[in-house]
């Protein structure tokens, strides 16, 4: 499918759909043979393109808010190379850039940052769980959340600066009384939101997994099983797995990672120490650790924090009389037993770790808001003390506007004439 969007959208339709004679009616699939534009002119040489379904999006009721049109072509590089080059040789008609619909979307008003942003979330989607928690950020789920907050922010912003501007016109004292309460509500609103182990972020760029133990106990073996595939290296020399291999994985609709690490244990080797360094940190931000031991090893987790799933494998060579150590999940990679068990233990876990949040309401899935929200909440923690502490008004209304424009930056949404707009309706200065 071939996109046009702008004011000689429509031109180029009917310039290369002549038979139509008029633009087909809006948002319905019409079909057109399509003719190359140089031989529009000539019209018993004309060149065909295509016999192909267009449609005409008139502006503003479009994805872009522009005028648009869309040839569905059949996809052979000669028709899309003609297509192409027929289309360029219109005035005015250019190669799209990277993002540029979003950005003129965008732009438009159409959507806000969160939406763009699921955008390119759903397009690199690999599970179901990024498909959906996409699709809801898509259909705005975070916007009206910030929005929300916003609006409430900058009703209190019109208090407080209405104060400030107007303090001989009696504005009533409990009206900065119930701006404080908005003011606290909404910082524990954030603050909640904020308090998601990162969910949102989880989901959308997988769960970690680590894999560590001893060398030799089977780590590369179990990770090229998980992944079907021959990804790690697997030798018997002790030590050949240095770096960190990742394997990405779809546990029961959610992404994950599975990171193989180098087998914990000291060493002269310089490489092999710092591919220990790395296990550890890997370990330690890691949303399930799995810790690999074999038959007659220990089942202590060693230098690791935090809970471990302890897996015994090699438990095809295990005695039959030999202890499992506490807690162990016996697996063995060569025949296969135990391996559906370990599968389901982790995707149970990351199910019990997403689910709570997803069910409850669409959390922040990068980084970039996260920033946002610490620094309007933040601010609103200082707007809220100075008031208490029974500063001047203006010190909070900087505050408060620095809040709002924290939550503005999320969206995209920083204007100012909003607030102005809020002021004059809700007090009605000036009549
Ligand atoms: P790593 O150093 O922890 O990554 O261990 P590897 O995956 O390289 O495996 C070390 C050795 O153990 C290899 O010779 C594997 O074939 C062997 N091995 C792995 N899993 C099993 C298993 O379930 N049973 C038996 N008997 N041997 C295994």
């Amino acid at each position: 499918m071939v996109r046009v969007s702008g004011p000689r959208a429509g031109m180029a339709l009917t310039s290369l759909a002549p038979d139509l004679g008029a633009l087909p009616p809006p948002r319905y699939a019409t079909r057109a043979v399509l003719y190359a534009s140089e031989s529009n002119m000539e019209r018993e040489t004309k060149e065909r393109i295509d016999d192909a379904l267009v449609l005409w999006f008139p502006g503003p009721a479009s994805f872009t808010g522009e005028d648009v049109v869309e040839f569905h072509i059949h996809g052979g590089h000669a028709v899309l190379d003609s297509l192409i080059t027929s289309l360029g040789a219109i005035t005015g008609l250019v190669p799209a850039g990277p993002g540029e619909f979003s950005r003129r979307a965008f732009e438009n008003g159409k959507m806000d940052l969160t939406a763009v942003e699921a955008i390119a979330d759903l397009v690199d989607a690999e599970t179901a769980a990024q498909r959906r928690q996409a699709l809801a950020q898509m259909g705005g789920a975070l916007a009206r959340r910030y929005d929300d907050w916003r609006a409430r922010l900058v009703k209190s912003m019109a208090f407080a600066e209405a104060s400030i501007d107007f303090a001989e016109e009696d504005i009533p004292d409990d009206l900065a009384r119930q701006s404080i309460a908005a003011l606290k509500d909404l910082a524990s609103e954030i603050d909640q939101h904020l308090k998601d182990d990162g969910i949102g972020e989880r989901i959308r760029s997988g769960f970690r997994i680590t894999l560590t133990g001893a060398p030799n106990v089977g780590k590369s073996s179990l990770l090229n099983a998980l992944a079907k595939r021959d990804v790690a290296i697997v030798s018997d020399i002790a030590g050949t797995t240095r770096d960190v291999i990742e394997v990405p994985m779809d546990l029961g609709g959610y992404a994950a990672t599975l990171v193989d690490t180098a087998g914990l244990r000291e060493s002269d080797d310089v490489i092999e120490q710092e591919g220990v360094r790395r296990a550890r940190d890997q370990a330690a931000s890691a949303d399930i650790r799995l810790h690999l031991i074999e038959p007659g090893t220990s089942g202590d987790v060693p230098m690791m924090d935090g809970d471990a799933l302890l897996v015994l494998n090699k438990s095809d060579v295990l005695e039959a009389n030999a202890a499992v150590p506490d807690g162990a999940l016996p697996v063995s990679v060569k025949t296969g037993a135990g391996m559906t068990e370990l599968i389901e233990r982790m995707t149970t876990h990351i199910q019990s770790l997403a689910g709570n949040q997803a069910a409850a309401s669409a959390p922040l899935t990068r980084a970039r808001h996260r920033t946002a929200l610490e620094d309007c909440r933040a601010a609103l923690r200082r707007a809220i003390s100075n008031a208490e502490a029974g500063m001047d008004e203006e010190m909070m209304a900087e505050d408060m506007r620095v809040a709002a424009q924290a939550l503005g930056r999320i969206t995209g949404r920083v204007d100012v004439e909003e607030l102005l707009d809020r002021i004059f309706r809700d007090f009605c200065i000036g009549k």
